[in-house]
C-alpha cells in the first residue's frame, strides 16, 4: 500500500477532462479537517459533495445556462426533487404545473403532501392568473415548457413576473429545449434545471441532472440539500457529459432541423390528427415558443387517429429505425408510448387520446420519415381491419 501522506504526482496535462475519484479527501491538518465543512458550498471536504471533475462540469454547465452557481445530481428526476426539497417546508403551498415531469407530481402529492406540504396543481396554460393560485404561504412554482408528453407551452414571462411580485421562487424544467434554445434564468426564473441524461449527455448512457441558479445563498442551500440527501455523482459520469458537452451545439442543430423537417411532414399525414411540437406554426404554443425559444430540440408528439390498442402495437411492431424506449435526446431515434387513460386522468387533460412521442436523433432523415410512413401504413391497416 502506498502511504497516505504521500503527494500526489505532478499534474499530467491531457486535453480531456481528469476524472477524480474521492469518497476520501485527505488534509494537511487537523486544524484544516476541523474546518472542513467551512469549504462548502464550492469545496472539498468529502466525495459527497463532488470532487474537481464534477465542479468542472458545474462550471461549464452555470456558463451554458448563463448562471453564476450549478449543482450536479444523479439524475434529472434527483435534481428536480433537489430543488424543492432545499425550500420547500411543512405548511408551505406549492405550485406545480400539471403538465410538468410525471415523477415531480408522483413526489409532491405522494410525498410532499404527506409532510404537510399543501400541493397544488395548476393549468399550462394558466399564464398571468397564476396570481390568483398565490397564497401567503406559497413557496415555489414548479415550471415546465413545453409540457412533458403533452407539449402545452406555458406564458414563462408572465408566471415569472406574478410569482416576483409575491417573493415566490420559480423553477423550471428546461430540458427539453436546453439552454441552446432558452435560457430561464435571463428570463428571471430562479432554477434552470435540466436532465443532463438527454441532450447534454447526448448518447443514453447515463443518468445525471442539473439545477443552475444566479443567488449565492441558493447555492449553499442546494449544496447542502444534495450532501445531505447523499446524492452524490460519479466523477465517470461527469466526465461523460463534460465529453458530451463538446458535441452539444452540432447535435442539436442537426437534430433540431431533422425534427422539424420529421414534424412538418406527418402534420399532413391522414393518420396523424395531431402534432404536438409547439415549433409548428399549426399548434397552440406556436407564439409563445416564437416569442421565447430559439429553436426547437428534438421531441414532440403525435395524437393518431382514434383506434384500437392493436393498430398502435402495429405502428410499435413496425419500426425498424426508432427504438422503442422511454428517455430521449441520444444521437438514435426512439419511440414511446402514453395510454389514453394516462391522459384523460391528469389534471386539466390536453386529449382522451393515446400519445406517441417521438424523439429524433443522428440518423438520415428520410430514413426515419420513410420508417415512421411504414409504422403509419400498419396502423391504418390495423385500425380498418377493426372498424
Ligand atoms: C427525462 C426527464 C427528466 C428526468 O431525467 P432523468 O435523468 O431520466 O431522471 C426530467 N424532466 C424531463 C423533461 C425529462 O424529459
Amino acid at each position: 500500500m502506498t502511504s497516505p501522506t504521500q503527494k500526489a504526482p505532478q499534474p499530467f496535462r491531457s486535453l480531456s477532462p481528469a476524472v477524480m475519484r474521492a469518497s476520501t479527501v485527505v488534509f494537511d491538518s487537523l486544524a484544516e479537517f476541523t474546518r472542513r465543512k467551512e469549504r462548502q458550498p464550492d469545496g472539498y471536504s468529502y466525495g459527497i459533495t463532488g470532487t474537481p471533475t464534477a465542479r468542472q462540469l458545474e462550471h461549464r454547465i452555470a456558463e451554458l445556462e448563463g448562471g453564476a452557481h450549478c449543482v450536479v445530481t444523479p439524475s434529472g428526476q434527483s435534481a428536480l426533487m433537489t430543488t424543492v426539497m432545499s425550500f420547500v417546508r411543512g405548511g408551505d403551498h406549492l405550485l406545480v404545473s400539471a403538465a410538468c415531469y410525471g415523477a415531480l407530481k408522483t413526489f409532491a402529492r405522494n410525498w410532499l403532501a404527506h409532510f404537510n406540504v399543501e400541493v397544488e396543481l395548476y393549468s399550462p396554460a394558466i399564464g398571468a392568473g397564476i396570481e390568483k393560485c398565490i397564497k401567503a404561504n406559497t413557496r415555489m412554482i414548479c415550471l415546465e415548457s413545453p409540457g412533458t408528453v403533452t407539449m402545452e407551452m406555458p406564458d414563462i414571462p408572465a408566471i415569472v413576473e406574478a410569482a416576483k411580485r409575491h417573493g415566490v421562487m420559480t423553477m423550471m424544467d428546461n430540458t427539453w429545449g436546453s439552454p441552446l434554445a432558452f435560457k430561464p434564468l435571463e428570463h428571471g426564473v430562479d432554477f434552470s434545471i435540466e436532465a443532463a441524461t438527454k441532450f447534454f449527455g447526448g448518447h443514453s448512457d447515463l443518468l445525471v441532472g442539473c439545477i443552475s441558479m444566479n443567488d449565492a445563498a441558493y447555492y449553499a442551500a442546494v449544496r447542502e440539500t444534495q450532501s445531505i440527501l447523499g446524492q452524490q455523482t460519479s466523477p465517470d459520469d461527469c466526465f461523460l457529459v463534460m465529453r458530451g458537452l463538446e458535441t452539444l451545439k452540432v447535435r442539436f442543430a442537426a437534430q433540431s432541423a431533422a425534427t422539424l423537417q420529421i414534424a412538418s411532414e406527418l402534420e399532413h399525414h391522414p393518420e396523424v390528427s395531431k402534432v404536438l411540437f409547439p415549433a409548428l406554426q399549426s399548434d397552440p404554443g406556436y407564439a409563445i415558443w416564437k416569442r421565447d425559444f430559439s429553436s426547437s430540440g428534438c421531441l414532440f408528439s403525435l395524437i393518431l387517429q382514434p383506434a384500437p390498442e392493436a393498430a398502435f402495437n402495429a405502428f410499435f411492431d413496425a419500426l425498424q429505425h426508432f427504438a422503442i424506449g422511454a428517455s430521449w435526446g441520444g444521437v438514435h431515434s426512439l419511440a414511446a408510448y402514453y395510454p389514453a387513460p394516462l391522459q384523460a386522468e391528469r389534471a386539466f387533460p390536453l386529449t382522451d387520446q393515446p400519445i406517441v412521442r417521438l424523439s429524433i436523433g443522428l440518423e438520415d432523415p428520410a430514413m426515419l420519415l420513410a420508417d415512421l410512413n411504414a409504422a403509419l401504413d400498419a396502423f391504418k391497416r390495423t385500425r380498418a381491419a377493426a372498424a
